[in-house]
């Protein structure tokens, strides 16, 4: 039998990595949802839109088409845009885009359409409390802003982005207050959710304690 799993957490707690390696090993499909209001950010400065108009933003979006491959790659109108949306500028546009209501309800209801059967990981920030509420095994993953920090530091040296580690810890400090303080859908751990802090877990701990929490589940 599949279920629904909602991985909810700040910034850099390792939920896509971790959604990824448990969709491939469980066969279920994994929707990055992070990936989606990077897409809003980054297509919006392409396209020279003003980040702070919603009413320009949600125009734009009809006629923007997000789409993933079977690969997690991440598409804007079928052009590849998997590495330009995880450069650390479009993730503070991003946080600053997904404050507007209009357009996380556009996404939202995007995701609910991806998911409308059973068999889906989705990791993001409301997946537990508006995306999939009824989500049958909900993580709440956490991690120390140094840990997070130097998880991604190294993960941009490995995907060839430029980065500095002093800007990538103030920016995680300032993306959870933001994601935490907004008026819609903060980020906040649902009540039936179960916290995992992965500060000193590597990620196959992780990947073992979600197996089993899954086994409890089912
Ligand atoms: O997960 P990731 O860091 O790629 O997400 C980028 C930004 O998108 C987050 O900082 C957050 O503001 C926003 N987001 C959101 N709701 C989600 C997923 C991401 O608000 N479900």
């Amino acid at each position: 039998m599949k279920i629904n799993i909602a991985i909810d957490g700040p910034s850099a707690a390792g939920k896509s990595t971790i959604a990824k390696i448990l969709a491939k090993e469980l066969g279920y499909a994994h929707l990055d949802t992070g990936a989606m209001y990077r897409c809003v950010g980054y297509y919006a400065l392409q396209q020279k839109i003003n980040i702070d108009d919603e009413e320009a933003l949600v125009h734009m979006m009809e006629y923007m088409q997000i789409s993933f491959d079977a690969d997690g790659n991440v598409y804007i109108n079928d052009q590849d845009v998997s590495k330009e949306i995880r450069q650390n500028e479009i993730s503070m546009v991003a946080s600053k885009v997904s404050a507007f209501p209009k357009v996380r309800k556009h996404l939202v209801r995007l995701q609910q359409e991806m998911a409308k059967d059973k068999g889906y990981i989705m990791d993001g920030r409301d997946i537990g409390t508006i995306v999939l509420p009824d989500a049958e095994l909900k993580i709440y993953m956490v991690a120390s802003v140094n840990a997070r920090a130097k998880r991604r530091y190294k993960e941009y040296l490995e995907k060839h982005i430029e980065a500095d580690y002093d800007v990538i810890f103030k920016d995680i400090e300032q993306r959870d207050y933001q994601d935490m303080n907004r008026k819609t859908s903060p980020l906040c751990k649902a009540k039936d959710a179960i916290e995992l802090d992965t500060s000193d877990m590597t990620i196959e701990e992780v990947v073992s304690a979600i197996h089993k929490l899954m086994k409890e589940k089912l």
